[in-house]
């Protein structure tokens, strides 16, 4: 079976691992370029999706959008030769996790502060059996609320919503192919002990996504799924806490 599976004309995927909690990547192909969504949780996680690409003959990424900070879905910047894009906040805690160190101490620190959380700590050990191999980049391009790439006859738009798992995500819509990558926007906030959505936020997040005009939506850690089945589970724990 192939690994990098394809989705609509111009987008593939390759589906999340959670052995080591490897999200889901994208690749828009453009006539022009293409583009990557997620770096991935380290430089083999990355590779492995380029060198699918090559396999299947298609170009390398000219761009590559990062979703939001978490480290599955970043660390693998450093194995992209790509332009990466990710918006002002999302680049701010990538530049906080520059200065992070990856001893067992340093981990632990950050558990009791609250800076990191358990689940990550012990999938990173997983992931990285040599931690000084963990090597964190800054995007090369950065944005407020919206950014518009235009990959030759398909635009990627990445925009930033309100959100219950963490304030720096943004989606990527491909509205010529109908196509969302959700990143892990639609999940509840798993870094500050509440392990919930928050009512307001989740609200809003309802509201843009039924404005979007799209048909498949891909969240970071689950198989593509209709506009209908998303809003279906995102209302029904609206109503859970209401
Ligand atoms: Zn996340």
């Amino acid at each position: 079976m192939d690994t990098l599976k394809r989705l609509t004309e111009r987008i593939w995927f390759s589906d999340a691992d959670e052995r080591t909690d490897r999200p889901v990547l994208g690749y828009i192909l453009g006539d022009r370029a293409s583009l990557m969504v997620d770096a991935g949780n380290s430089r083999e996680h990355a590779a492995m999706l380029i060198d699918e690409v090559h396999a299947q003959g298609l170009s390398y990424p000219k761009y590559v959008a990062i979703t939001h900070w978490h480290w599955d879905h970043c660390f693998g910047m450093c194995g992209i030769d790509a332009v990466s894009v990710a918006s002002r906040e999302t680049n701010l805690k990538l530049k906080e996790m520059m200065s992070w160190e990856w001893t067992d101490t340093a981990m632990a620190k950050r558990i009791e502060t609250g800076e990191d959380i358990l689940f990550c700590d012990e999938i990173i050990r997983k992931e990285y059996q040599d931690r000084s191999k963990i090597e964190i980049r800054t995007a090369d391009v950065v944005f407020d609320e919206r950014v518009e790439i235009d990959l030759g006859g398909v635009t990627c738009i990445l925009l930033k919503l309100p959100n219950s798992h963490s304030e720096d995500s943004v989606i990527v819509h491909v509205p010529e192919e109908k196509v969302v990558f959700l990143g892990d926007i639609t999940s509840e906030d798993l870094h500050h002990g509440t392990g919930r959505h928050y009512i307001e936020k989740l609200g809003m997040l309802i509201e843009a996504l039924e404005w979007l005009d799209f048909e498949i939506a891909l969240h970071g850690h689950d198989e593509p799924r209709s506009k209908e089945y998303v809003l279906g589970y995102l209302r029904e724990d609206l109503e859970l806490l209401g």
